[in-house]
């Protein structure tokens, strides 16, 4: 496996840019960065990606996502989950990991709060890798906790027992409280509400239900096939009383329950019903290098274009800096003219 080196051009300890935290010209400051280092996939699920097999993909040098990671960070970003298709895919994503959990954060001098999300089906052997290199957190995205409804929404057969086993294996490895993030569409897995908080008060893990967002590859998504936030919330008080519980951080989308019994714990995150974006801390780099800085663009920001004509570090940090101002505030889903973006999920990254 190639070292991460850096290219020779940027010393290890490249001194900080001039700091001031990322705000965007509505006044938000974005501490939370999603890298996507690839827009492949071992699962086809049909919020997601169509049915397509052999759909072209774009990944860069790992080097690269790191030296850009770096100038992030050098701007005030404070977390960085690392996301897909599916990252556990990339071969060097123990190293980059290992990289990114050298970089200290310049006001506080911490480390990054680093995360990744996974659909855990190659979590079991890596886990504990993972957790060694210095990853904070994990998020497995599953949709289903029966194996058969799991395999109608991944369409991929036998693949619900090593999610199971990858999240032991989290578990095991520390790094726990293991999230799981569930997309709830009506008519595919809607009926899994109850049966995943049972789930999350035996396992011990999060679990975080998701509005479905008109991010799919298809043209699944219709108001219809939303169940928002309230009916999901009157499911789960049907199941036993809601107890709130505080946010865990200002930019936190989910808002987090237990019950009245104190067992379990159960985010709802509802982007379609119930809009978050006056808090969005987050921007995005895409697995071909561009920037996202809203789920719902309509545009890429080429910030790798920038590098491969041989940017320095000045010049890409100046580059985003722009880019975060121009930060869209807030998305229109539902609203007339709305457009649907110009990637789907699997090629932003979530
Ligand atoms: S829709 Fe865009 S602005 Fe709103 S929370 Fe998501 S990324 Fe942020």
């Amino acid at each position: 496996m190639p070292s991460l080196s850096i290219s020779p051009s940027v010393p290890a300890k490249a001194p900080l840019l001039a700091f001031s935290p990322l705000t965007d010209s509505h006044g938000r400051e974005i501490t939370d960065l999603r890298i996507s280092i690839t827009d492949r996939c071992n699962y086809r699920c049909v919020y997601c990606r169509t049915g397509n097999e052999g759909a072209q993909y774009s990944e860069l040098p790992m080097a690269d996502y790191l030296r850009l990671a770096r100038i992030f960070v050098g701007l005030g970003i404070e977390k960085v989950r690392l996301t897909g298709g599916e990252p556990l895919l990339r071969k060097g994503l123990i190293e980059l990991i290992r990289e990114l959990a050298k970089l200290r954060t310049p006001l506080s001098g911490n480390p990054l709060d680093l995360a990744v999300t996974t659909n855990g089906h190659l979590l079991e052997d890596q886990a504990a890798r993972l957790k060694a290199a210095g990853l904070s957190r994990i998020t497995v995205s599953m949709d289903a906790v029966d194996a058969e409804t799991f395999a109608r929404i991944t369409r991929v057969p036998d693949s619900f027992e090593k999610v199971q086993r990858g999240i032991k294996a989290a578990q095991k490895a520390g790094l726990g409280p293991v999230k799981v993030n569930c997309v709830v569409l009506r008519g595919f897995n809607d009926d899994q509400i109850v049966p995943f908080v049972r789930f999350s008060r035996e396992h011990g893990v999060i679990v975080r239900f998701i509005e479905f967002m008109p991010l799919e590859e298809d043209r699944l998504w219709t108001p219809g096939t939303v169940v928002p936030f309230s009916e999901v919330v009157a499911r789960l008080e049907q199941f036993r009383p809601l107890v709130k519980l505080p946010a865990n951080s200002s930019g936190e989308t989910a808002v987090r329950y237990t019950f009245d019994d104190g067992l379990g714990e159960i985010g709802v995150i509802a982007p379609v019903s119930r809009a978050f974006c006056g808090q969005c801390s987050r921007i995005r780099l895409t697995s071909d290098g561009k920037i996202r800085t809203c789920l719902f663009s309509q545009f890429d920001h080429d910030l790798y274009g920038v590098m491969q004509r041989g940017g320095a570090d000045a010049e890409l940090a100046a580059f985003i800096e722009k880019t975060v101002s121009q930060k869209e505030a807030r998305h229109h889903i539902g609203e007339p003219g709305f457009l649907k973006p110009s990637r789907s999920m699997v090629h932003i990254g979530g």
